[in-house]
């Protein structure tokens, strides 16, 4: 059985995917999106976080680490993760007393995950819910997503992922029979305006929705609102008709926000874009208005 990296498991979810919902969130992400807010997503490895309003600059990490990927800096430490990032004995978290320094990323395999997921089973059953695969990207890890989405469905369970959708066709192809529910990203059509600002072409992606819309699967878009990147007059038009043509009816909004900025320098990823105003080209209102007169349903995830 594969081993899955995960970086959270929550419970009681209640908006992506009908019900109580278990999350999953896996490491790993194809896509680089200038707006992401979840940077500790990005690798499929276990990282070090460091929190630096916690640091007492005490140096005893700097002292521990034998790889030397720990200088100390004004008052504080720089992580050099390119060295870190192989390092299984970690032994600068043990000798961390305040608590800057912590793993984000664990491993399980299917059988360890259906064991906790099992625990909300009452709720599941009482609500509709079930189990929603997120992340990163649940594709980047398509034997454990197979496996667990397996697992649960044997168990009864309602199965739901959320993916950008940029993963093999191949394993789009396998996990479709055990998936009663796609949350499908879909941010910009253009394939240059896509590539500019997420690092890859949107070909595979069209291809896998459009493959698993013949396949008639339940599919709720997911269209991030990124002020002057995706809620332009041209991509919202070509969204509807991406719809109109794969017989798609309905979508949800993520309008941006600007809550994992902070998260960027604490898992060391170079956040390349300026700050993106949360102040979208249209009003949400106007844009789910949009959708409505297309004959869409639309609403706010
Ligand atoms: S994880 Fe390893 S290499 Fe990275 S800072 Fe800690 S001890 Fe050093
Ligand atoms: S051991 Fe913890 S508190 Fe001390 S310098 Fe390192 S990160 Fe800061």
């Amino acid at each position: 059985m594969s081993q899955g990296t995960l970086f959270d498991i929550q419970h009681f979810g209640v908006h992506d995917g009908p019900g109580i919902r278990t999350l999953v969130f896996m490491k790993g992400c194809p896509l680089r999106c200038s707006w992401c807010c979840n940077p500790e997503s990005h690798s499929a490895m276990p990282q070090v976080r460091y929190i630096r309003f916690r640091c007492k600059a005490c140096h005893r990490c700097t002292e521990a680490c034998t790889r030397g990927a720990i200088t100390p800096i004004n008052g504080s430490v720089l992580i050099n993760y390119d060295k870190c990032r192989a390092c299984t004995s970690r032994t600068c978290l043990d000798v961390c007393y305040h608590e800057a320094l912590n793993l984000t990323g664990y491993s399980l395999d299917a059988k360890e995950l259906l064991t906790i997921v099992s625990k909300d089973l009452v709720f599941y059953r009482n609500s509709g819910g079930g189990v929603t695969f997120t992340g990163g990207e649940p594709l980047s890890q398509p034997d454990f997503l197979l496996e667990s989405l397996r697992l649960c469905q044997d168990a009864g369970i309602h199965t739901a992922i959320e993916t950008c959708g940029y993963g093999n066709p191949d394993s789009v192809k396998a996990i479709s029979p055990h998936t009663d529910l796609f949350l499908f990203d879909i941010k910009i059509i253009n394939p240059d305006i896509h590539l500019r600002h997420t690092g890859q072409s949107n070909d595979v992606i069209i291809r896998n929705l459009d493959y698993l819309a013949k396949e008639h699967k339940h599919i709720i878009l997911r269209f991030p609102l990124i002020s002057g990147i995706t809620d332009t007059e041209e991509n919202i038009g070509e969204i509807i008709g991406l719809m109109k043509k794969l017989n798609l009816q309905e979508i949800q909004l993520e309008p941006y926000h600007t809550l994992g900025e902070s998260k960027y320098e604490e898992f060391g990823v170079l956040h390349t874009e300026n700050l993106i105003p949360e102040i979208l080209n249209y009003p949400v209102e106007t844009v789910i208005e949009r959708f409505h007169a297309a004959g869409i349903a639309c609403e706010v995830a």
